[in-house]
């Protein structure tokens, strides 16, 4: 999601350009974590593009004067923005403070777009021009206060951000897509055809060769679900040796081309290689993960203490994904596949409105302050979920980050936004 950085001196009629904007009405205001109360991010919505709006608030100077501190709002919005918008009072024309801060915006290697405010009628159209003397380009007309010439502002935008590539999922219904994955011999086809019940007619296996994964549709608990590439599964398709990395490179497209991945392991044998292979290769992709321990029906007390062990050893860095323990072969607990499904993928497709989650890092960050590195407090100027499936943060920050610092705030994050059974990224953008 593309960050639009809003800047300004007071009084040109920043904030109502803003709500404009926004398309509200009233100024919704949403402080932000760090020292500056000033900046605050907001979600804007505009020909179906989402895009993040941050209002640097104005520039007041500062103990170092007025022009350190409209270098300073300049260059933020410059390091943490896709485009800048400089907003100037039509009426007033370019001051000195307007050609600072243009100065600082020409050096920018982001697209930035002047509006020119306050032109609420014919009149003020002839103001517009001497704008074109700070070097930024074409001067757009607007009036906050009428709304004229904000829809094309809009575009001017949109245009200016780079190309964001597409979510591959849009929201184009149908089943959703599952994976059945693991090693060979941990009983994936014997869980498929549990699931399906062998004369299932809604399992629809289109004749394919073997390089057209085949797909099969699955009713589970009153819902269709489309489990990729079954193909081979569901044949029983022995594979001659040598063939284990075609058959990587199968369950890799097949989690690609899936939603979430249910990654099955025998519970019997001790987790392997190959196991742990398997699932670096859905927390790679970024999928939705059910662990699924198959051959429950194996399981005795000393096993089931010693598979404990394992999972605390090698399986803490998916600790947020859900595990149910099943046997393809008695049936136990395969009923609880689905809503275990379902709980992943609701947490994989959530997205934390900009608002929400200043507020809560504000809190978080303000109790808990980043450590300090090289003698520098990082601060963290705000974040926004830039994408769902999977979660993605991005925060915008004036220093690095430690990892531990981050997984902390990873943790927290799953637990006051109740993330389960998705992977949740964090990306640190770090103002230079
Ligand atoms: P795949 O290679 O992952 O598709 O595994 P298969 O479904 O072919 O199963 C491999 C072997 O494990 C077969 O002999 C199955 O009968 C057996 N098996 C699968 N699931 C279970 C289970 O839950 N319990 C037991 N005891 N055996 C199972």
């Amino acid at each position: 999601q593309p960050v639009l950085a809003v800047v300004g001196r007071p009084n040109v009629g920043k904030s109502t350009l803003v709500n404009r904007l926004l398309g509200r009405r009233e100024a919704v205001v949403q402080d932000v974590p760090g020292v500056t109360r000033d900046r605050v991010a907001y979600d804007a919505l505009w020909n179906g593009r989402r895009f993040t709006l941050v209002d640097t608030g104005g520039w007041e100077p500062d103990a170092k004067g007025l022009q350190a501190s409209v270098a300073a709002q300049a260059e933020l919005a410059m390091h943490t923005a896709d485009a800048v918008l400089l907003v100037v009072d039509a009426r007033v024309g370019a001051t000195e403070t307007e050609e600072a801060v243009a100065r600082v915006l020409r050096r920018s290697k982001r697209p930035v777009l002047l509006a020119a405010n306050k032109v609420d009628d014919q009149r003020g159209v002839s103001d517009v021009h001497s704008l074109w003397s700070l070097g930024l380009g074409e001067p757009r007309p607007v009036s906050a206060l009428h709304g004229s010439g904000s829809g094309d502002l809009l575009d001017a935008v949109l245009d200016a951000f780079p190309e964001t590539p597409r979510e591959i999922f849009g929201a184009t219904g149908g089943p959703r897509r599952v994976a059945l994955v693991g090693k060979p011999n941990v009983g994936k086809s014997s869980l498929l055809n549990k699931l399906t019940g062998e004369e299932r007619s809604v399992v629809h296996d289109v004749a394919g060769t073997t390089v057209d994964p085949v797909d099969s549709l699955v009713e589970l608990d009153g819902e269709v679900w489309r489990f990729v590439d079954t193909a081979g599964l569901r044949k029983r398709v022995k594979t001659a040796s040598g063939t284990e990395y075609y058959a990587s490179l199968r369950t890799k497209a097949a989690i690609e081309a899936a939603e979430v991945a249910i990654m099955l392991i025998d519970a019997s044998e001790p987790l392997s290689e190959q196991d742990l292979r398997v699932l670096t290769m859905v927390v790679e992709a970024g999928r939705a993960l059910v662990i699924a321990y198959n051959k429950w029906d194996l399981v005795d007390e000393d096993r089931r203490h010693q598979l404990e062990k394992e999972i605390d050893r090698e399986l803490v860095r998916v600790r947020w994904a859900e595990r149910v323990n099943v046997s393809a072969k008695t049936g136990r607990a395969v009923a609880k596949l689905a809503p275990t499904l379902r709980t992943a993928l609701e947490s994989w497709d959530t997205r934390i409105p900009t608002g929400r989650l200043n507020g809560w890092l504000s809190d978080l960050v303000a109790a808990n302050p980043p450590p300090v590195r090289g003698g520098r407090q990082p601060k963290i100027l705000f974040a926004t979920q830039a994408q769902s499936r999977p979660p993605t943060i991005v925060l915008f920050t004036t220093g690095f980050l430690e990892a531990g610092y981050r997984r902390f705030l990873e943790r927290k994050f799953r637990e006051t936004f109740g993330f389960v059974g998705s992977p949740v990224r964090i990306s640190v953008r770090v103002r230079e």
